[in-house]
């Protein structure tokens, strides 16, 4: 038979997208890519198979690799970041934070988190998952001085609240939130402490950030391929074998049916990647971010968080309002191969969600493929030059496809050539 040509618009779409992204300065602060040796241990049978329930206790046969691969990786996640109880099981971050808010609050209840326009994940509000159980979120007071948490309002909050659980941990993340100080209050109302660390998971593990678990976080929720640069997918970590109890009744069967055993091995594969390399890694993506901010600060753009160095972590937020807001902004920035997306800013009012005042950058990705100060020097010209001096996106395209060409390989990684193996190819055009 002859190939129809649906088959071949499909396998052009996927080639289009590879081929493109790898020409992209690709800035999405939620994004990374997964090394060579991740991807190769991705890609195998374990992808067509089921394994509900935990290892060595399951409702399939077949499973007796899983089953070991499964406790492997929870073992080197729990060495990573001093945690007893790891469930890889969530499929996502959201699937986690679901499974967690659940457990903590089955009759629905109280809760505070960051409020959206702090950076505050969906998931957390009353649109996402914890609206959907039926449980009220608190918005927490917000300071745009120190992109961080008001610690005397959110005291004061929780205090009157007197919520069931509080959950630290935003997508807009800056700077670490107070959680020594969320900690005495919680203990104080007999609220749980939950931090979702999706986007700064690696950079726990580079110990640039603290962990909040050895801060009090009772619960850790988090994406697995953020600044931790595994497959996508969710985990949960705790110390606490009470709540560990209740929390993995919930992941299965109420948000996890079968969890996508493919991502076990490669997290695994990450999580060394993070033991090994994940110092160097962490450090270089914190001091690239703060020297984009820097940059762009001094060409004249709003950086948020002036007065407190900007960042601590991956991220860059810039006010972009004079430029005609976040949308315009990341539209034509995507014009001249530079992906970011925009993003609401504290200040922001919920009207403005579609062309919000801000733009979000993530340094993560460039600094995975080996890009460090220097290179944040040329983004932000790139960038100074499509937004200040109005240069034709598609001629700044040009140069930013041919600077790209010069970082194409992922770093912080073991070589498949010691361990015998060739890369897996993607489809290109
Ligand atoms: C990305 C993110 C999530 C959701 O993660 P998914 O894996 O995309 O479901 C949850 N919480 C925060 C703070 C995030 O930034």
């Amino acid at each position: 038979m002859p190939v129809p040509e649906e088959v071949l618009k499909v396998v052009e779409l996927t080639k289009k997208h590879n081929t493109w992204r790898k020409k992209c300065i690709n800035l999405i602060a939620s994004e990374n890519v997964t090394s060579p040796l991740v991807d190769l241990v991705y890609l195998s049978d374990f992808m067509h198979r089921y394994a509900e329930g935990m290892p060595f206790k399951r409702f399939y046969q077949g499973t007796r690799y899983v089953d070991e691969v499964e406790t492997y990786v929870m073992n080197l996640m729990g060495e990573l970041y001093g945690a007893k109880y790891v469930d890889l099981r969530p499929i996502s971050g959201t699937t986690a934070n679901g499974a967690v808010f659940y457990a903590l609050a089955p009759e629905g209840g109280k809760s505070c988190i960051v409020k959206l326009s702090g950076g505050g994940h969906v998931s957390h509000s009353k649109y996402g998952i914890m609206g959907a159980l039926k449980i009220t979120p608190h918005e927490l007071p917000f300071d745009v001085e120190t992109m961080n948490i008001d610690i005397d309002g959110a005291v004061k909050m929780i205090r009157e609240v007197k919520p069931k659980f509080v959950v630290l941990g935003a997508s807009l993340y800056l700077f670490p939130h107070p959680d020594k100080e969320i900690k005495e209050v919680c203990e104080e109302v007999g609220a749980v402490l939950v931090h979702d660390v999706a986007h700064v998971l690696g950079l726990i593990a580079g110990r640039v950030l603290p962990n909040p678990l050895e801060r009090g976080a009772d619960v850790l929720t988090s994406s697995t391929h953020k600044t931790f640069p595994g497959p996508q997918g969710g985990v949960i970590m705790t110390n606490s074998e009470k709540l560990y109890k209740k929390i993995k009744k919930v992941v299965f069967p109420v948000f996890v049916s079968n969890h996508h055993l493919h991502r076990l091995a490669a997290t695994g594969i990450t999580a060394l990647e993070m033991k090994y390399f994940g110092e160097e890694y962490a450090r270089q993506v914190v001091r690239n971010a703060k020297r984009l901010a820097e940059r762009l600060y001094e060409y004249g753009f709003k950086v948020l968080g002036e007065k407190v160095g900007f960042t601590q972590t991956h991220q860059v937020a810039v006010d972009v309002t004079e430029y005609g807001g976040g949308a315009p902004v990341a539209e034509t920035l995507e014009k001249a191969n530079i992906i970011l997306n925009k993003n609401m800013l504290p200040y922001d009012t919920p009207d403005k969600i579609k062309n919000p005042s801000g733009i979000r950058i993530g340094v993560q990705e460039m600094t995975r493929i080996g890009m460090k100060e220097s290179e944040m020097d040329v983004i932000a010209e790139f960038i100074k030059k499509v937004l200040l001096d109005k240069k034709s996106p598609e001629e700044v395209k040009k140069e930013v496809v041919e600077f790209r060409k010069q970082y194409q390989k992922v770093h912080y990684t073991f070589d498949l050539k010691d361990l015998g193996l060739s890369e897996i190819v993607y489809l290109s055009e």
